[in-house]
């Protein structure tokens, strides 16, 4: 499916605007578990996204990815930076112009082993992977019917985001807080579930996935 310049900004500003519009709950879940600031790093990384838009949509998607990625390394900061930056420039090497459901399965997988290998990190540990990990399975498993599978992914991040609140940290800030961090969501798992919400609203509306239902 080709991405046309309209579709591809539209994906930046309303990955930059879903950020934005819950940067003070980002920041609250990572007071609890961590140094509150993943809020306005996430902000921070999106808001110099937005404002290279013009530029980011004329590119081709790989090189839109890879652009977009190299902004978030530049900008996020903490440990959330390298790793969203990672996460996009990654997607960006391994996904082709005009990719299919396959390629964007297969891209997208490579991009959370690069995440995991990044963070030396792995599901259960109670971070973004929680989300981004069951996201990529499922992309990995479907068989190519885009009916229903925007809000099978949608359910799948939103379900690995509601198991981060029982677990307890092994990685990243909140693991100084061993057993304290248990009852709380895990705020990279909030973001990456949001972004996941925020891209999928948008490729709804794309012509190739005409008749997917979403919610
Ligand atoms: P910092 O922890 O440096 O303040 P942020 O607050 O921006 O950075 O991001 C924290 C989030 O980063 C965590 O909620 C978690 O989801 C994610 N994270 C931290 N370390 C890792 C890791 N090693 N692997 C995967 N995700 C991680
Ligand atoms: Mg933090």
């Amino acid at each position: 499916m080709k991405l046309d310049h309209d579709i591809k900004a539209r994906l930046i500003a309303t990955m930059a605007e879903t950020i934005a519009a819950h940067s003070g709950e980002l920041t609250d879940l990572d007071r609890a578990i961590g140094d509150g600031d993943h809020g306005s790093n996430m902000k921070r990384g999106f808001d110099a996204v937005l404002a290279d838009r013009a530029n980011l949509a004329g590119r081709p998607l790989p090189d839109m990815l890879k652009t977009l990625g190299t902004h978030l390394v530049m900008t996020i900061g903490g440990a959330s930076g390298p790793l969203y930056g990672t996460l996009f420039m990654a997607l960006g090497k391994e996904i082709p112009p005009e990719p299919g459901l396959a390629d964007a399965a297969r891209a997208f997988g490579a991009a959370v082993d690069a995440v995991k290998a990044r963070g030396k990190s792995a599901t259960g540990e109670k971070t973004m992977l929680e989300v981004l990990q069951p996201v990529a399975d499922l992309l990995r498993a479907e068989s190519g019917n885009p009916r229903d599978l925007l809000n099978l992914i949608k359910a799948a991040a939103d379900a690995g985001l509601a198991a981060t609140k029982p677990m307890k940290a092994t990685k990243g800030r909140a693991s100084f807080l061993g057993e304290r961090s248990i009852g709380h969501l895990d705020p990279g798992a909030r973001s990456s579930q949001l972004l996941i919400h925020a891209v999928l609203d948008v490729l709804a509306a794309h012509p190739a996935l005409e008749g997917a239902r979403l919610s």
